[in-house]
């Protein structure tokens, strides 16, 4: 079997940095963007890419240390991120480093997923001929190979605010920039991925055939899908509260026709 393909995610700040905060709800750029990444993980380990993460818990790493991870493994770096402008800031956007490079081809991917799945404004910047914006941010241009810094939406707006800190969509921006990822894996390596179909059939079996022998990643795998299933428990819990409310009303419509 062929080596599979590593991408390296890289949920931004943590430990002492924040990011950017919602004054209302509390919510940090560092934990919505860690919740995002190991999402994206589970995604991408779905479809047979080797996903890894610059950091595994809340902490503090310079911007340095992440694209040394990156380099050390060769690998391509995505940089989780979310925007935040007084509250008047709304949608997504993705920054590489200055010029034409590898990167803009990921970076386009996955934008044009992102705002078709989504109804979002896309912060496009088509100025030098191509969709994402460009700056000379560290995690850009320390890294030796293909970088893109993505800004999920803004945090400190309410309806992105809202949409960043669901579960069921950050379940969905997940399948939706792994699917890009992959797509610019094939067009540009030749990956074969695991089919759609037999991800969507057999997720668990997937993610535990692991080809580690340390153990590590079934353990991620089962944390993973311990999430998830958390979700789907809290999802049923509120369709049970709903069902509940709904046949209360039925009874009293009931009681009212006699
Ligand atoms: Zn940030």
């Amino acid at each position: 079997m062929s080596k599979k393909p590593i991408i390296v995610i890289d949920p931004g700040h943590g430990g002492r940095d924040s990011g950017a905060v919602n004054g209302v709800t509390g919510s940090q750029e560092k934990d919505i963007v860690f919740s995002e990444a190991k999402a994206l993980r589970f995604a991408l380990k779905q479809r047979g890419v080797d996903a890894r993460l610059t950091r595994e818990d809340d902490r503090f790493l310079t911007l340095g240390d992440r694209a040394a991870i990156a380099n050390e493994l060769g690998a391509p770096l995505i940089s989780l991120h979310c925007n935040a402008s007084n509250g008047d800031g709304h949608g997504f956007e993705a920054f590489t480093s200055p010029g034409q490079t590898k990167s803009d081809a990921l970076a386009t991917s996955m934008l044009d997923a992102y705002a078709e799945a989504f109804s979002m404004k896309s912060r496009y910047d088509f100025r030098d001929g191509d969709a994402d914006k460009e700056a000379k941010f560290a995690v850009l241009v320390r890294t030796i190979g293909v970088s893109v810094l993505f800004e999920l939406g803004f945090i400190d707006n309410p309806a992105d605010e809202k949409f960043l800190v669901d579960l069921n969509m950050r379940v969905q921006r997940a399948e939706v920039l792994a699917d890009a990822i992959v797509s610019w894996l094939v067009e540009t390596t030749g990956f074969k991925p695991v089919s759609k179909e037999a991800v969507q059939k057999e997720p668990a079996k997937m993610v535990a055939k692991s080809d580690r022998t340390d153990g590590a990643d079934k353990t991620d795998a089962i944390k993973d899908l311990q999430a998830l299933l958390f979700d789907k428990v809290e999802t049923i819990q509120d369709l049970e509260k709903k069902l509940d409310a709904a046949e209360g009303k039925l009874e009293t419509i009931r009681k009212a026709l006699g």
